[in-house]
């Protein structure tokens, strides 16, 4: 099938785009997600507000212990090293695994974060690292816990007039321990149990489990976890009955192994 008629803006500010997506348009980024919305018909705008020639729509800037990067930075640069440090280091690390080089080339984090599928790759590292989405709208900025950010399947805190601006997270220092585990079925593929645990000396290791077909689960405190992990992956899991037996012992060794590459010396 063929997208049905849409007309196409390209916004070469900030203001113009906001005020195009609240007069109805639908924002346009890598299109990764957009395009088979479109060309399948689930989607079918008025118009499409191109976001990819505004002003810092892509590019990290590293401010007061802070990683600002723009809604438009491509999984693919973010692979290649456009985020600097410990965080960027892992961060490099998941971008590398989100489908195929071609598909990184395009698809960006902010496209990724406002599409808000649950198996994404950034829906479940972003709430992990910690930080804040950048949110503009016609009344102004808006900072949301990137935590709270994804309220649904398919759906953030974004208001419909409201653009994803940039993502701020920690430069995390070098001492920093991280695991990620995913499970897909074939490499490339959307991940069908995700876990997360970051431990940063000093402070309370926090996890996260997603793909679960709902909002990633966020534990800001996950001491439990790294004591006991066997009981805690479990009592964790339990409280998804909803999800097949498989699914619930892949979730749990989704939280074991990611527990495992935190403790590793
Ligand atoms: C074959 C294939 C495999 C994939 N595998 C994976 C995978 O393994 N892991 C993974 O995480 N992802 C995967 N993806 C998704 C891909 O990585 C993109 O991140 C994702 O499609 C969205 O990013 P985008 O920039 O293309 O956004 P678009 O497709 O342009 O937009 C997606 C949605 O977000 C909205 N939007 C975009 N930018 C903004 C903004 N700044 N503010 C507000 N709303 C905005 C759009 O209106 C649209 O509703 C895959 C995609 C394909 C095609």
């Amino acid at each position: 099938m063929k997208p049905a008629v849409f007309s196409y803006a390209r916004p070469k500010s900030w203001s113009d785009a906001v005020k195009l997506v609240a007069s109805g348009a639908r924002a346009g980024a890598g299109t990764q997600s957009l395009g088979p919305l479109l060309n399948l018909r689930l989607a079918q705008p008025d118009m499409i507000a191109d976001l990819r020639h505004l002003p810092d729509y892509a590019g990290v800037v590293v401010s007061g212990g802070v990683l600002r990067i723009g809604a438009g930075t491509t999984h693919a640069a973010i692979e290649d090293g456009a985020v600097p440090g410990r965080t960027g280091e892992i961060m490099a690390g998941v971008a590398r695994r989100i489908a195929y080089r071609p598909v990184r080339n395009r698809g960006t984090i902010g496209g990724s974060l406002a599409h808000a599928d649950p198996a994404a790759d950034w829906v479940a590292v972003l709430p992990a690292l910690g930080g804040t989405a950048i949110a503009l709208g016609l009344r102004g900025e808006r900072r949301v816990p990137l935590a709270g950010f994804v309220t649904g399947i398919f759906e953030t805190a974004l208001a419909s007039d409201e653009l994803l601006r940039a993502v701020e997270v920690p430069t995390l220092p070098a001492g920093v321990r991280w695991g990620h585990w995913k499970f897909c079925r074939k490499v490339g593929e959307f991940s069908k149990v995700t876990a997360c645990v970051l431990s940063v000396p000093g402070t309370a290791p926090r996890a996260v489990l997603a793909a679960l077909d709902r909002p990633p689960l966020v534990i800001e405190d996950a001491s439990a976890l790294l004591d006991d992990t066997e009981a805690e992956a479990a009592r964790i899991v339990s409280a998804f009955p909803e999800l097949g037996e498989w699914r619930r012992a892949v979730a749990q060794t989704a939280l074991r192994k990611a527990v495992a590459a935190v403790k590793q010396p």
